[in-house]
């Protein structure tokens, strides 16, 4: 007995030194492997299609300073056969074909505002949408000054464009796809939000926000079967957030920590390095953590979500520090956003289901 158990361990510890052996020398092993892995990463994420709820995946929630945990600023809005990009950071591309979200149906971006970190990532999702099916141009909502945004884009990447078609052909790439349509979302002043959308029980409305020099700069609010979800955009703390995002389901929310990008800004001075303004400068036209919580408060959201986080939060401790404050302010219904964060809000009910899609 004793000696058929140790055969049968021999016998295990051979199999698996010969499996991944087998692997490393046989060309079919290798393939079938090869197969295995891509399979599981083509499917495509249908839960956030279903039309009996609003649904909002954060796929991006950094800022310009480089951060390898979150990419620039990139939310998708999924409702009612709807889809619709709250702007397009760079590495929001990356992130959405990460979590396999569909973006064949993409409706267009809304374009908060025209700082690079919002905009530089459209021609990666242009393309790709383009690819997935995307045949009608490529809508660019946005503040006056959209059409500078969309003619510049036509003209970067008219080249490419033509490249793509050239190669797959017009019945693969139509070629009205490659075309960027702006369509200027004109927000005459602090006391009215414009409707930018209304289809199909999606609501769209846009709202302005703070963030001066750049002026005009936007607020999105979606309205879908009862559900709500309000984007603050880049700003700092701002009444109109509150105004506009009242009774809101979900406020995603900017914030910078003042306190840790003073440290920053030391640090940087103290080494003699120019960009040491820059850290001075920012906080002025963002909103802090514990402000964007009592802009919650005001608005009577049930849940606040950070995003665009200034600056990069490496482990719990610094998320610590980052929060500091905002419990005494806000003691629950707060969430630090991170890219893959998916919040699911069913109609008829006001619950708001959290996932992970990292
Ligand atoms: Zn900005
Ligand atoms: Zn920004």
């Amino acid at each position: 007995m004793k000696r058929l158990v140790v055969a049968g361990i021999g016998i295990l510890i051979v199999a698996s030194l010969l499996g991944p052996g087998i692997v490393w020398f046989s060309p079919a092993a290798q393939d079938a492997v090869m197969r295995r892995v891509i399979a599981s990463n083509m499917g495509s994420y249908d839960a956030v299609l279903d039309e009996d709820a609003l649904h909002v995946v954060l796929c991006g929630t950094g800022s310009p300073m480089p951060d390898p945990e979150r990419t620039q600023a990139c939310a998708i809005v999924y409702a009612g056969g709807k889809v619709f990009l709250v702007d397009s950071g760079i590495g929001g591309w990356d992130r959405l074909a990460r979590f396999q979200l569909p973006v064949g149906g993409l409706g267009g971006i809304l374009i908060t505002h025209f700082h690079s970190d919002h905009i530089s990532g459209i021609p990666d999702i242009a393309l790709n949408s383009w690819a997935a099916g995307r045949r009608e141009a490529f809508a660019l909502y946005g503040p006056p000054g959209v059409e500078r945004i969309a003619q510049g884009l036509d003209i970067a990447y008219s080249l490419d464009d033509g490249y793509r078609i050239a190669h797959h052909g017009p019945e693969f790439f139509a070629e009205e796809g490659a075309n960027y349509l702006p369509v200027v979302v004109d927000v005459p002043d602090r006391d009215t939000s414009v409707t930018v959308f209304d289809e199909d029980g999606v609501k769209i409305t846009a709202f302005r926000v703070s963030h001066e020099p750049v002026d005009p700069a936007y607020g999105y609010r979606v309205d879908y079967k009862g559900r709500s979800v309000v984007f603050s955009g880049d700003t700092k703390k701002d009444s109109n957030v509150a105004r506009f995002g009242a009774g809101a389901d979900v406020l995603i929310h900017e914030a910078l920590a003042t306190h840790m990008v003073g440290m920053l800004e030391e640090g940087l001075e103290h080494r003699g390095d120019r960009r040491a303004k820059v850290m001075h400068d920012i906080p002025d036209y963002h909103a802090t953590p514990v402000d964007a919580a009592a802009v919650a408060n005001e608005a009577g959201v049930k849940l606040l979500v950070y995003t665009h986080i200034v600056p990069r939060l490496p482990n719990a401790l610094a998320e610590r520090v980052f929060l500091r404050g905002v419990s005494s302010v806000r003691g629950s219904g707060v969430t630090l956003g991170y890219d893959g964060l998916y919040l699911e809000l069913p109609a008829g009910s006001d619950r708001i289901v959290e996932h992970d899609l990292r």
